[in-house]
């Protein structure tokens, strides 16, 4: 059979980190209770079987193509680079905005789904922030026909009230975190509870390329079809490699499923943008990689924005999707080794991202994603985009879920 767009076992395979103690470098490892650690190390063992079964990697793949509408289109986007006023700049748009569902969550949410049926697991449990996730997560359960709970804060439920009815008319069970402020922390200590006591049954579908081994690896993994189809695209359409590709950073796994394929490739420049909210110096912002330290959170080594007693600090970000004071130990590693550049953007210049996008290409991006957009408007405005530069921008997801926040700046 030939597989076009990279979606072979062996492609899912290709990868050297993590160590067999899930470390990237000196970040990562398993920083959990007692009780977690033979799930963990259970369902590395799943994982890595899974890899290599063809069927498995077959039956993806397929999912992939006929449900979720993969590949996602390449789009050159020539009105916008236009915008950017340098001579022979050309840019291309990664859609996975297009994907069903709207955003990149969905490749990893239906991953960790087939894995968890093949582990014979009756449930599948995940935490939510804003919802994005917890929509994935139950839309997967509903394509698999697989039991579904998302935990959710009370006022997080509040606030992001239609992708509470989303998850429910999918049919899952959304129950409801009223302690330490109703927020995501609460309602991931609440996820993991669910599972210390159900691990039998019970499969944890984590969301970002973050946390304990095995997730930030097998979450990146299932995230590469984003970089393996921009690769393949890319060279069919310009006959070679980008000088420069560009991502959001929350947790990071859209950036790190679009820069893996790319890591070998020494010419191809990586930047990944975080969120710089109201700006870097009034230390509203949600800039992990940019200006925390390492430490251990969410149960990894990894850089986090805490303050010198360690206690985590408290992020803004106008992308509910970004604000998170921790990142991925992949990210990390690859900051401390020099091969991905990060920069911040603020939340001003995602909102001109967002309407510049919107304008030129017909496209409402995330507000997360439109971080990167405004950052390369910004790098243009500056004079730093050298002419003839060939660049792709990941836009992982859709605006609709911002449209409240966009609707602020139409009066503005
Ligand atoms: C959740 C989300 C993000 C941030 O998550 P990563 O794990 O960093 O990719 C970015 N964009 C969109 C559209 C999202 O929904």
């Amino acid at each position: 059979m030939v597989v076009h767009h990279g979606t072979t076992t062996s492609s899912y395979r290709h990868r050297t980190l993590p160590d067999e103690h899930g470390r990237f470098g000196e970040f990562g490892g398993r920083y959990v209770p007692e009780g977690l650690m033979a799930a963990l190390l259970d369902l590395e063992e799943a994982y890595e079987i899974a890899l290599t079964d063809h069927d498995f990697i077959e039956e993806l793949t397929d999912l992939l193509r006929e449900r979720i509408g993969r590949p996602t289109l390449l789009h050159k986007a020539q009105n916008f680079a236009d915008l950017l006023a340098v001579p022979d700049v050309r840019v291309y748009l990664k859609r996975e905005d297009m994907a069903h569902t709207g955003a990149h969550k969905i490749n990893n949410a239906l991953g960790q789904a087939l894995l968890a049926r093949r582990m014979r697991k009756s449930r599948i449990i995940a935490e939510t922030g804003a919802g994005q996730h917890g929509v994935a997560v139950a839309t997967a359960c509903a394509m698999l026909g697989m039991a579904c709970t998302i935990y959710m804060g009370s006022d997080d439920m509040r606030r992001q009230e239609s992708n509470v009815v989303r998850m429910k008319l999918l049919g899952a069970e959304v129950r409801s975190v009223s302690t330490g402020g109703g927020r995501l922390k609460s309602a991931i200590s609440e996820a993991v509870r669910d599972w210390v006591t159900n691990v039998d049954t019970t499969y944890y579908l984590f969301g970002t390329a973050a946390g304990p081994s095995p997730y930030p690896a097998m979450v990146r993994d299932f995230q590469t079809v984003i970089g393996r189809e921009t690769r393949t695209q890319i060279l069919a359409s310009e006959g070679r490699l980008p000088d420069c590709v560009i991502a959001c950073v929350g947790g990071g796994s859209n950036a790190i499923g679009m820069f893996h394929p790319f890591l070998n490739d020494p010419e191809v420049r990586l930047i990944g943008v975080e969120a710089a909210g109201r700006g870097m110096a009034t230390g509203d912002h949600a800039a992990t990689l940019a200006a925390g330290s390492p430490g251990e959170m969410d149960g990894a080594y990894s850089y986090v924005l805490q303050d010198e007693d360690g206690q985590i600090a408290g992020t803004h970000s106008i992308a509910a999707g970004l604000d998170y004071p921790g990142v991925g130990p992949e990210l990390s590693y690859l900051k401390d080794s020099g091969r991905v550049i990060y920069r911040a953007a603020t939340d001003t210049v995602a909102l001109r991202g967002m309407r510049a996008l919107s304008r030129s290409e017909g496209i409402i991006a995330a507000l997360e994603c439109a971080h990167a957009v405004g950052y390369l408007l910004d790098q243009a405005h500056h004079g730093d985009l050298p002419v003839g530069a060939l660049i792709v921008v990941c836009i992982s997801g859709r605006g609709d879920k911002d449209l409240a926040i966009a609707a602020d700046l139409l009066d503005s």
